[in-house]
C-alpha cells in the first residue's frame, strides 16, 4: 500500500475523542482577532467537548531575522497571549522549532490546526509535521483574500494575468467571522511555556538577536495595527491614490509589518476599506496593492521554488542583464558601503537609512533602492543578493512574499521588457531626475536626517 493511502487509512481508523485537546498550531497568523484557523480549530474542540491549546513555537535561528523581528513578534504574541487568556485558552510557548513542537503536543492532541504561510521554509514545517503528528492536521488559509491555489494552479506573468482570476473568486470567499467562545478551559493544563513576560529575557536567549538595534518607530499587535487601519482609513485613504507613492508624504497604511507577522487579517483590511466612506478609485487603488499585488507576490512564492535567487527570474530578463554584465559602471560600491549608505546620492542615501532606523522603507523609494543597486554592483547577481539581504535585515516586512516579488521586480519580474540600455538592458530603469521631478525629494531627505 502506498504510504500516502497508508497513513489516510490511519488517520480514518483513530479515534479523535481519545487525546486530551485540540491543538491550534499558531504559525503565520498572531492574532485572535479574525483568525479562521483559530475560530475553526474553538468549533472543533466545542463539538468534542475538549478545550483547545494554542502552540508557539520559537525558532531561534530564523535566516535573517534579528532583534527588531523579533521584538516585534514578540509585542504581538504577548497580546495574543493575554486575549487567549480571555477565552480560557492556554498559549504554550517552546523554544524549539515549530514543526517539531506541534509534533511533540500532538500526542496529547485529538485534533490539530494550522494557519497557513508560503514560504519554502513553513512548507517544509508544515510537510514534516503531516507525517510526524499523531492526530489529524486540518491547515486552514486565512492570510489570503482569495486561497491562492484558488486563483490560479501555476505562477502567473503579471498582475495583469492575475487580476481577472482573482476579482472572478473573490465573491466565492466573502469576509465572514464568527465571534465563538471554546466551552471548556485550557489554562489549568499542565504543559510547561515560556513565559512572554519577560521580553527581555527571551531577547536575550536568542544569538542572533544580539544583533543590529530596535526599529523602534513600530510597535507589535494586533491592537495598534487596527489602530493604524483605522488612522488610515480616516487620514489618508481618501488620497491615496494620488499620495501613496511620494516619500515626503505620509500617503500609506503602514500595514506591511503587521501583515507580515499575521497580527491583522489581510481580510479584515478589505472589509474596513470597503465599508469606509472614501471614494471609489481611492478604495479601488488601495485594494489593487492589497489584494492583488500581494496575492501575486504569494502565487511568485508559492510556485516558483526559486524566488530568493537570480535563477527565478523571467528568462527574458536574466539574459537581458547578463548580456550587459561587463558594461562600465560609474559607481561600484561593496556591501558596507551599501548597508550604512555611504554612496554619492543622497536620495539613495536618505531611503536605506530610513530602512536601517525605522524599519520601514517607503514603497515607491524600495523601487529606486533595488534599480541603484543593480547599476552599482559588479554582476546582476551580486545585487540580487546583496538587495535581497539588506531587505530581510532591515525591513520589519523582510522575508515575506512581497519582499521577495519586490526584489524581483526590480530585476524584471512581474514587469515587461522596455528599451535597451547599458547595464540593465531591458530592464526597466529609474533615475533621480524622476524623483526630483515627481516629489518634494529633498523635503523627504530632510526628514531621515531628523531622525
Ligand atoms: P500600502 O501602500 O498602504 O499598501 C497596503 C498593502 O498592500 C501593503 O501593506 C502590502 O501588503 C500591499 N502592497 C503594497 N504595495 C505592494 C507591492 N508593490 N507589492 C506587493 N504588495 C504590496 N513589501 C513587504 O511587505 N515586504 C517587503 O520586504 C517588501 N520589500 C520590497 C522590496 C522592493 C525592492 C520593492 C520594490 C517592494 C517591496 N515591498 C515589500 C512591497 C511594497 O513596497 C510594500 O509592501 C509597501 O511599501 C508597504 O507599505 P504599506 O503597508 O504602507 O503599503
Amino acid at each position: 500500500m502506498h504510504a500516502y493511502e497508508a497513513r489516510i487509512k490511519w488517520l480514518n481508523s483513530i479515534d479523535i475523542k481519545d487525546g486530551q485537546f485540540v491543538l491550534y498550531w499558531m504559525q503565520a497568523s498572531h492574532r485572535t482577532v479574525n483568525n479562521l484557523a483559530l475560530e475553526y480549530a474553538i468549533s472543533k474542540a466545542n463539538s468534542l467537548n475538549k478545550p483547545v491549546v494554542a502552540f508557539f513555537g520559537l525558532k531561534k535561528d530564523f535566516t535573517d531575522a534579528n532583534l527588531r523581528h523579533y521584538n516585534f513578534m514578540f509585542e504581538g504574541l504577548s497580546e495574543v497571549e493575554e486575549s487567549l487568556k480571555d477565552f480560557g485558552i492556554k498559549l504554550v510557548v517552546w523554544d524549539k522549532s515549530p514543526e517539531i513542537g506541534a509534533a511533540e503536543l500532538s500526542k496529547n492532541s485529538c485534533f490539530a490546526v494550522v494557519d497557513k504561510g508560503y514560504l519554502r521554509l513553513q512548507k517544509q514545517w508544515y510537510t514534516y509535521a503531516a507525517t510526524q503528528m499523531r492526530c489529524p492536521l486540518v491547515q486552514i488559509e486565512d492570510n489570503v483574500v482569495v486561497p491562492v491555489a484558488e486563483a490560479s494552479l501555476k505562477e502567473e506573468y503579471s498582475a495583469a494575468t492575475i487580476r481577472p482570476k482573482i476579482e472572478k473568486k473573490q465573491q466565492t470567499f466573502p469576509v465572514i467571522y464568527r465571534s465563538i467562545k471554546p466551552n471548556r478551559q485550557s489554562l489549568d493544563l499542565k504543559v510547561d511555556s515560556l513565559s512572554l513576560k519577560n521580553l527581555d529575557q527571551i531577547l536575550s536567549n536568542i544569538e542572533s538577536a544580539k544583533f543590529d538595534r530596535l526599529a523602534k518607530t513600530f510597535t507589535g499587535g494586533t491592537s495598534i495595527a487596527i489602530k493604524r487601519l483605522e488612522r488610515f482609513i480616516k487620514d489618508q485613504l481618501p488620497n491615496y491614490k494620488e499620495q501613496r507613492n511620494d516619500p515626503s508624504a505620509f500617503g500609506t497604511s503602514d500595514m506591511s509589518p503587521y501583515l507580515h507577522f499575521g497580527q491583522i487579517s489581510p481580510l479584515q483590511i478589505f472589509q474596513y476599506v470597503t465599508m469606509a466612506s472614501a471614494p471609489i478609485s481611492q478604495k479601488e487603488a488601495f485594494l489593487e496593492e492589497l489584494i492583488i499585488r500581494r496575492e501575486l507576490a504569494i502565487n511568485y512564492v508559492n510556485y516558483n521554488n526559486s524566488y530568493d535567487s537570480f535563477s527565478g527570474l523571467p528568462n527574458w530578463a536574466k539574459t537581458t542583464l547578463v548580456a550587459h554584465q561587463n558594461d562600465p559602471r560609474d559607481y561600484i560600491y561593496d556591501l558596507e558601503i551599501l548597508e550604512n549608505g555611504q554612496t554619492h546620492d543622497i536620495y539613495w542615501n536618505a531611503a536605506q537609512n530610513e530602512m536601517r532606523l525605522t524599519g520601514k522603507m517607503h514603497g515607491y523609494m524600495r523601487m529606486y533602492w533595488g534599480k541603484k543597486i543593480i547599476e552599482w554592483t559588479k554582476t546582476p547577481h551580486d545585487a540580487f543578493r546583496i538587495a535581497l539581504y539588506l531587505n530581510n535585515k532591515y525591513e520589519l516586512d523582510g522575508r515575506d512574499p512581497n519582499g521577495y516579488a519586490g526584489v524581483a521586480w526590480c530585476f524584471g519580474k512581474h514587469d515587461r521588457p522596455w528599451g535597451n540600455r547599458p547595464i540593465f538592458g531591458m530592464v526597466r530603469y529609474m533615475n533621480s531626475a524622476g524623483l526630483q521631478r515627481k516629489f518634494d525629494i529633498d523635503s523627504y531627505v530632510e526628514k531621515i536626517k531628523r531622525l
